[in-house]
């Protein structure tokens, strides 16, 4: 076998490489600088982590967030890869006892933020090791055009491309448009065609995009369906993601929050329940999650739209890293775009920069509407034709379509009755026949539109008030208080020239259940995860715990063909699993 297989199997306890892998490694086994693009989930990690363990004397990984160093070097040592990081959370102290042992060749792998790469004691430090490699992960970050700009990034490739002894490069995303690929390789000098790029697709993900319902009523009803599998509720600031949390917190729902405005201790506490699987929700501004390895998230709910593809992508691509069916679901408010308009409006970036963010909204806003596949939608937003996914939930969609032209004119003829002066509750009242003392004030009660759908209820008018806007029939106006004005495409369906469907509400969906010998593991693997400090995915991915759960091994040799078991990881905790594997009876079938 080839040496590199090998290490896989030893090291890693894979016996196959995923796409993109073995191309990335050859290149840093000939020396040569590469760009992999690989989507979140495709095992980025080993494209360098397996070059540090096999070859390469000394790795460096420069990687963005501190947050995430602690987790990464566990995970390292975890299958036998010394592993350190030195960053600002460590004292004077520790930061020399890293360096005595980086001196020493104690480490092969060292992570590093880019900030402090390139400050000039790190910049002597590195001029006496024997560095081999530089791996730059979320590599997107050197450039302008895609999301999450970081300026030293770009410091640090100068610095790179100024280096007397270069080590070979492997710059590494999962989100990157052809233009931010051709702005890495070029800030990098990576030669233009050291690329490799699998493609963007998740296969194991089902995105979901969910308009014109009650967010909260999903919610409640999606969290209780899924009870006891994790997951990530996303909103867009702190108010609302605090009126979620106590809304579901008061449900009995095992939850936590996250967000840049909490104290220290409380946020660090939140985060680490999540990862330690002690809390099952956590509802977070995107200021939660750069820093999350945790590879058994099975869902991610945006309750309200992020405001680029980009971000979307990476965000929902929290989801399922480990390979296993998960969910990624955005629940669309046409009102949640305002909130995104009125922030680029008062920024004070160029003209240009604002443009790109315009153009980019729009492009968010398209995937919530459009009636077509939504994994394709992604790919080709990032440059990747592909056949239709099958699993997202317009592939998926056999609702019913009722025809409601009817119902759409009454709205919007009592929307241009009252003028287009008014907003979605006064509305409502109209139409309703509501004895609101508005009504009177405004002498409305003499509209012929008046309590013209006084058989529905406040709540169904203004849901269809809801779709017909998503709809693009109604426009609210901007700020605070909107008004509702009559569409050009609404002014067809007013003419009778234009006919209106609208589909049956979606009902939330049940995960793929967990069988019960998955559950006595998981147990397992959470005790041990508390003993040693470390993440229960840390210990091993759900995907080697649903392997093991089928597989049922019961002596060593067996347990080292499961995935993800390798020496070190058999060594430490295989006699643990075994006893409940070799003890394991399983329930007899009903007659
Ligand atoms: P990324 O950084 O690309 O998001 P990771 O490196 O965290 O992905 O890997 C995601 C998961 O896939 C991890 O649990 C990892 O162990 C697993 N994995 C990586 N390579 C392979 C492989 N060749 N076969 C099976 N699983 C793999
Ligand atoms: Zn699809």
């Amino acid at each position: 076998m080839e040496m590199i297989n090998q290490v896989l199997k030893d090291v890693f306890g894979y016996t196959e490489f995923r796409a993109g892998q073995r191309e990335v490694i050859h290149y840093i086994e000939e020396q040569q600088d590469v760009l992999g693009i690989m989507p979140t989930g495709s095992g980025k990690s080993i494209c360098y982590q397996l070059p540090a363990s096999a070859f390469a004397r000394l790795t460096i990984v420069v990687s963005p967030l501190i947050s995430l160093m602690k987790d990464q070097v566990d995970a390292a040592n975890q299958l036998g890869i010394s592993a350190t990081y030195i960053n600002s959370s460590l004292d004077y102290s520790g930061v020399l006892d890293r360096i005595r042992g980086l001196r020493q060749g104690a480490f092969k792998l060292l992570y590093i933020a880019p900030e402090r790469f390139v400050m000039p004691e790190f910049q002597e430090l590195l001029n006496s090791l024997p560095v081999d490699l530089i791996a730059v992960d979320e590599a997107h970050c050197i450039s302008h055009w895609g999301h999450d700009f970081r300026p030293s990034y770009l410091e640090m490739a100068d610095y790179l491309n100024h280096l007397p002894n270069r080590p070979t490069v492997v710059a590494l995303t999962a989100t990157a448009t052809p233009l931010v690929a051709e702005d890495i390789k070029q800030l990098l000098c990576i030669p233009q065609q050291n690329q490799v790029a699998t493609g963007f697709a998740r296969e194991n993900l089902s995105f979901q995009v969910i308009t014109d319902q009650k967010k909260e009523m999903y919610l409640l009803e999606y969290l209780k369906l899924n009870k006891g599998q994790a997951g990530i509720i996303y909103a867009n600031t702190r108010k609302e993601v605090e009126r979620i949390y106590h809304l579901l917190k008061s449900e009995g729902l095992s939850i936590g929050y996250y967000h840049a405005g909490l104290k220290d201790v409380e946020r660090t506490k939140f985060q680490e329940d999540f990862l330690y699987d002690r809390i099952q929700t956590i509802v977070a501004t995107n200021a939660f999650g750069m820093g999350i390895n945790k590879s058994n998230v099975r869902f991610v709910i945006h309750a309200q739209i992020p405001g680029t593809m980009e971000a979307y992508y990476q965000e929902a691509g929290r989801a399922g890293r480990d390979g296993l069916p998960s969910d990624a679901i955005l629940l669309f408010a046409p009102q949640d775009l305002q909130v995104h308009q009125y922030f680029i409006e008062q920024s004070q970036r160029s003209h240009e920069l604002k443009q790109n963010e315009y153009t980019k909204l729009r492009e968010m806003s398209q995937y919530s509407n459009t009636e077509g596949c939504l994994q394709q939608f992604i790919l080709r937003y990032f440059g990747q034709e592909s056949a239709p996914c099958g699993r997202c939930s317009n592939c998926l969609d056999n609702r019913a379509r009722v025809e409601i032209t009817k119902e759409a004119q009454m709205v919007l003829s009592c929307v241009k009755r009252m003028d287009e002066r008014f907003g979605k509750g006064l509305v409502t009242k109209v139409l309703t026949g509501s004895k609101d003392q508005k009504i009177d004030q405004f002498g409305f009660a003499k509209l012929s539109t008046y309590g013209l759908m006084k058989g529905s209820s406040q709540k169904e008018v203004t849901s269809l008030i809801d779709f017909l806007t998503a709809e693009g029939l109604l426009a609210p106006s901007k700020g605070q208080y909107p008004t509702l004005l009559v569409t050009e495409k609404g002014i067809d369906v007013l003419k009778g020239q234009q006919t209106v469907y609208r589909k049956e509400q979606r009902q939330a969906r049940k995960l793929e259940q967990n069988n019960e010998l998955f559950e006595q593991l998981r147990e397992i693997r959470t005790m041990i995860a508390e003993e040693t400090n470390v993440p229960p995915y840390v210990v091993f991915s759900d995907a080697t715990l649903k392997d093991m759960s089928t597989q049922i091994p019961t002596s060593r040799l067996d347990l080292l063909q499961i995935k993800g078991v390798g020496q070190n990881k058999l060594d430490k905790y295989g006699e643990q699993f075994l006893a409940c594997l070799q003890n394991y009876q399983p329930a007899e079938a009903e007659e």
